[in-house]
């Protein structure tokens, strides 16, 4: 028997979105912060690039949007851009009030930088480790302020809602009441009751083989959501990331794109720069333009990997200005990014679908909030502009905060959270069968639900994550819960929510692309809600 938790508000999740939306709310209530691994560990603390907002007089707010809704190819929700964007210089001062360390030019002004997409130098960086940095300054504050409880090591399974819960509810029927919880430490279930749940679980690309994401993205939020029949969209645009570290066999590292905006060229096994041939702006394309490009480049040439080549450029600056990637391919590979090719493959990056919300995070369920990369805001359409998903996250968990301190819960009568049952076993047996399972969907999504797309392609896909599906649902119905049995059966909702999406947009839009249907159609000038 486990005793219920309680606070007004519970986050599950410790990246930008979560903190900062931990941060604007803790002096009006009680915050409990769960996270499932050490709070730190998050895709915050892997953006090495930087955060988009406009801070010059030479920039302006309207060519942020434009940039931004050029990069969504039809499907950014302009009310969300907007509402983003121009609120972005504000955020900004959020973080420095918090205490981020941006990189600084010798006359105190922000040391900007421009990626693909971008028409003008915009992106706020901290060397090469921003997201270290925004994360290490916002858990300082969330561990500082009294009335915020971060619980490490505490896994969300599903959320609570009217269905599990027993008493006198007023109104029947979809409401959310917190979330049941694994504390990993002691292997019980504890129920976390809270006026408001926020889902600030981060994305889902560890569901393809090669991905530039740390294993907690196994898109659990979304998976929760999804089961407790919160409208979820767009799961089709999956931004793979054009330039990860090839190292075959070891966990992917990406190559951030401000390299190419810094100078660095894109070439192939013969040393020849290829991206002009696929796009006038070359490697400064938006990402999924040069993801397709080195695809095709690699198909036609049967090679493994294409190269970066920063050689041209001034070494010390290369070195100075990129510390962290530099050593990390001196460690990895042995290589100086100065003086050596860097060989880069594609790899799953970013989900701009995710739990549909309104502007200000609010998903289709009473009392559940959606944040971050788990959440669809519709700043992103079709296609993210890079540098824009660390501002999502802290813009939307703004406007979230902002309503929810205003606005008392609604009482819905007295409720009764019943444990969870805990009865079940573990066959290791069939646990080793039942876990061959990640590969294989990691597998057919890369092979057949990744850059490129086909129908035929994704009705294989379908059947066999179908099987997959059933045979985890089978097996946990029987088992002892842990939690990678949870994120396994996360992964797999996950795969199917991507195919289903995929199947239902019969043309090539932004990070969509089907070799059956290669051009836009205005038919799909819409989200793909399930
Ligand atoms: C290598 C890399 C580089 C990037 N570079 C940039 C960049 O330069 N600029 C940019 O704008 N974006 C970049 N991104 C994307 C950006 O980092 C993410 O979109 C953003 O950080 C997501 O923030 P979040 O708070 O939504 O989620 P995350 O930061 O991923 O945090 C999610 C949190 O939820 C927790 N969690 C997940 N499931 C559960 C569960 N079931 N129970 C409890 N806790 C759970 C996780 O442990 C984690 O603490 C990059 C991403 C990667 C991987």
């Amino acid at each position: 028997m486990s005793s219920i938790i309680n606070s007004d508000y519970l986050v599950i999740g410790s990246g930008i979105a979560g903190l900062s939306f931990a941060l604007k709310v803790a002096d009006h209530g009680s915050v409990n912060i769960i996270s499932k691994r050490v709070a730190g560990e998050a895709n915050t603390s892997y953006a090495q690039g930087g955060i988009a907002s406009v801070t010059t007089d030479t920039d302006s707010i309207q060519k942020h949007i434009d940039d931004t809704l050029i990069a969504g190819a039809g499907l950014c929700h302009h009310d969300a851009v907007e509402s983003a964007l121009s609120n972005a210089p504000e955020r900004i001062r959020d973080l420095v009030e918090w205490g981020v360390n941006f990189t600084r030019t010798d006359n105190g002004s922000f040391d900007l930088a421009r990626e693909g997409g971008h028409s003008e130098y915009r992106v706020l960086h901290a060397a090469d480790m921003t997201g270290a940095e925004i994360e290490r300054a916002l858990l300082e504050k969330a561990r500082q302020h009294r009335n915020i409880n971060i619980y490490e090591n505490h896994l969300a399974i599903d959320i609570i809602t009217e269905h599990q819960v027993l008493g006198n509810l007023q109104s029947a029927f979809n409401i959310c009441f917190g979330a049941y919880v694994l504390s990993e430490k002691d292997n019980v279930v504890v129920p976390f009751q809270a006026s408001y749940t926020v889902i600030a679980t981060g994305g889902a690309s560890r569901v393809f083989l090669h991905s530039t994401n740390p294993e907690i993205a196994t898109g659990d939020g979304v998976a929760m959501a999804y089961r407790a029949g919160v409208r979820i969209a767009n799961m089709e645009f999956v931004q793979f990331h054009p330039t990860s570290l090839y190292n075959p066999g070891k966990r992917s590292f990406l190559i951030s794109e401000a390299l190419r905006g810094f100078g660095g060229l894109l070439i192939n096994g013969d040393h020849e720069r290829f991206m002009p041939k696929y796009d006038a702006r070359a490697e400064l394309a938006p990402r999924d333009i040069v993801a397709r490009g080195i695809d095709a480049e690699m198909k036609k040439r049967r090679e493994d990997c294409v190269f970066l080549d920063m050689r041209h450029l001034d070494s010390a600056e290369v070195t100075s200005r990129f510390p962290n990637i530099y050593q990390h391919c001196k460690d990895a590979l042995q290589i100086d990014i100065s003086k050596d090719l860097i060989p880069v493959v594609p790899a799953a990056h970013y989900f701009c679908g995710g739990i549909m919300t309104s502007l200000n995070g609010q998903t289709s369920m009473q009392n559940l909030y959606a944040l971050g990369e788990a959440a669809h805001t519709g700043l992103h359409g079709a296609n993210r502009l890079a540098s824009n998903s660390l501002m999502e996250g802290l813009a939307f968990s703004h406007n979230a905060a902002m309503k929810v301190i205003n606005k008392r819960p609604r009482n819905f009568g007295s409720v009764i959270i019943p444990d969870w049952d805990e009865s079940g076993i573990v066959d290791e047996k069939e646990w080793v069968l039942t876990r061959h399972n990640l590969k294989e969907i990691q597998n057919i999504m890369w092979g057949y639900v990744g850059i490129v797309r086909s129908k035929k392609q994704l009705n294989r896909a379908k059947r066999r994550v179908h099987v997959i599906y059933q045979e985890i649902e089978d097996y946990y119905k029987k088992s002892k819960i842990s939690g990678d049995l949870v994120e396994l059966r996360n992964l797999a909702a996950i795969a199917f929510l991507i195919i289903t999406s995929a199947l239902r947009r019969n043309e090539s839009r932004g990070l969509h692309h089907m070799t059956d249907y290669p051009d836009k159609s205005d038919k799909y000038l819409k989200d793909t809600i399930i």
